[in-house]
């Protein structure tokens, strides 16, 4: 079976609309942008749902979920990873929750709650209750 180029994993379809990740990133769309760097982007979520709710998703829009992001880019991946882990010991980014303990989400799916096909980690801070990962 032959596959498309532009349907190979990692492979940009430079037809495709831009995502609202995209927009953020072309400035089209305001957010409160907290980090920024050639690869990657952080800002806070438009609906936290914990004391502290950040985006880090890397600027391409070529990977639709973290398992396409781990097949065509494990170094981009870990890039989104370090970036977490520095945002969470950042005051300026965590406020009084910094202190390096986060937790770190993908979504991977429609049914697992994925409303936005660029790749990208919630990564969560605060008082976060055990037991629960929905929260
Ligand atoms: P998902 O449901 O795909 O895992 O996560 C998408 C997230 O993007 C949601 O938590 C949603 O609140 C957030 N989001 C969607 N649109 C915007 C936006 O325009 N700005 C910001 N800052 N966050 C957004």
């Amino acid at each position: 079976m032959s596959v498309g180029v532009a349907t190979m994993v990692g492979m940009t379809d430079s037809t495709a609309e831009p995502t609202v990740f995209s927009r953020i990133v072309a400035r089209e769309i305001p957010a409160d942008i907290v980090f920024e760097s050639d690869t990657v982007i952080a800002f806070r979520d438009i609906a936290p749902q914990a004391p502290v709710h950040l985006l880090v998703v890397p600027k391409t829009q070529a990977y639709r979920d973290v398992v396409e992001l781990a097949e065509g880019d494990p170094a981009l991946l870990a890039d989104l990873v370090a970036t977490a882990s520095r945002l969470a010991a950042d005051p300026v980014a965590f406020g009084e929750h910094s202190g390096a303990e986060f937790r770190l989400i993908f979504n991977t799916g429609a049914s697992a709650g994925q409303t936005v096909f660029h790749v990208h980690a919630h990564v969560l801070g605060g008082p976060l209750q055990e037991g629960t990962l929905a929260h």
